[in-house]
């Protein structure tokens, strides 16, 4: 048998692979690229004074990083020093615009303790909360993200990131010249809202999600409160009133319920809205072998309810709350979305 040197280096790379993603996890973690940001950069003795650690491991992180593609190597006479590249600078950086640091965090914190017992989460097709965290998961918000003030600013931090990096592409994928005002159901800390108000001006916002959340919201957007395109409104989207809207905004939240929660909420909505009304639901949607993209096929390895679906499984699930007209925009970062309107 030969070696096919192609298929060897891509097992090779899935073998390494989550050495590299742990070393972005403790890097980011440490706040090593918050450090890095100047072209000077900092020395290996320097950086681990700053984060109290041992200066041959934080060199060996380093040097880790710079292999990755996320710090380059400045020579100052005979000192070597460490920067950011401009990639760990602009998605690293805890204060940058469009900072990942809370979605890593989150990883790092979260997903990454069940993903170390992904083979029992086969065999037992059953959360792993319990192994990884020592307890019962009854409810997966209330359990898993909203226990403790600090679990709840970590979860509201991650969808924070990810929500203001994929965002803009979301809320600019449709004309909604048509609708004057939106519900963000289940819109965490608004930054989905400010995109879409952001790409279309004449929009308000109404950004709907629960209580132990919405209590929460002015930490992330405290410059903005004088606003009035963007207000927040504390409910259940299973129990409680929704408010009324043109648009409703579904962003990253059906994947994480089964089809017999989906169908509850989607009939909700259907009773509320007037025909014209329109729904837009933003996810990864697998393609229609469910063959890919593997990024989506990944987190449902984590998942302990709720599934993953292609953009038919979403319009059929629709169509039958009477959704139609439907339009895809497939958008190559992390989110797709999709807009239906009310028959
Ligand atoms: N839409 C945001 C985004 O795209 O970044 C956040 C998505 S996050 C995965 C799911 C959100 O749904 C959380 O903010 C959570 O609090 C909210 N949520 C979960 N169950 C809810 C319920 N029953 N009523 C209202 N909001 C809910």
């Amino acid at each position: 048998l030969h070696h096919s040197p192609d298929s060897l280096h891509r097992i090779i790379d899935l073998m390494d692979g989550f050495k590299a993603s742990k070393s972005l996890f403790a890097a980011s973690k440490l706040k090593v690229f918050d450090l890095l940001t100047s072209a000077e950069g900092l020395s290996a003795e320097e950086v681990a004074g700053k984060i109290v650690a041992a200066v041959e491991s934080t060199e060996r992180l380093l040097d880790a990083l710079v292999s990755l593609g996320l710090l380059k190597k400045v020579k100052h006479k005979d000192i070597i020093a460490y920067r950011n590249t401009e990639q760990a600078q602009r998605y690293l950086v805890s204060s940058s615009e469009l900072s990942l640091h809370g979605y890593i965090i989150h990883c790092n914190d979260h997903v990454w303790p069940l993903f170390t017992h992904l083979e029992h989460a086969v065999q037992e097709g059953a959360s792993q909360y319990e192994r990884a965290f020592g307890k019962r998961l009854d409810d997966l918000f209330q359990d898993a993200y909203y226990e403790s003030k600090e679990r709840k600013l970590r979860f509201m931090n991650a969808m924070h990131s990810i929500a203001k990096v994929t965002g803009r592409d979301v809320a600019s994928a449709f004309d909604l010249s048509r609708f004057k005002t939106a519900c963000d159901l289940g819109g965490c800390t608004g930054a989905m809202a400010y995109e879409f108000t952001k790409a279309h001006p004449g929009l308000t916002v109404t950004v709907f999600d629960l209580p132990a959340v919405i209590e929460m919201s002015s930490h992330f957007y405290p410059e903005q409160q004088d606003s009035n395109q963007v207000t927040f409104l504390a409910g259940d989207f299973f129990k409680d009133d929704l408010p009324k809207a043109d648009l409703y905004i579904l962003a990253r939240i059906l994947h994480d319920w089964s089809d017999e929660k989906v169908n509850e909420l989607l009939s909700r909505l259907s009773a509320i809205c007037s025909p014209g009304c329109g729904l837009l639901v933003a996810e990864i949607f697998l393609d229609e072998e469910r063959s890919g993209p593997s990024r989506a096929l990944l987190q449902a390895l984590s998942m302990s309810v709720g599934k993953q679906r292609s953009a038919t499984e979403y319009s059929l699930l629709m169509k039958k709350h009477h959704f139609s007209q439907t339009r895809i925009k497939h958008n190559s970062n992390f989110l797709d979305a999709l807009l239906c309107i009310k028959e």
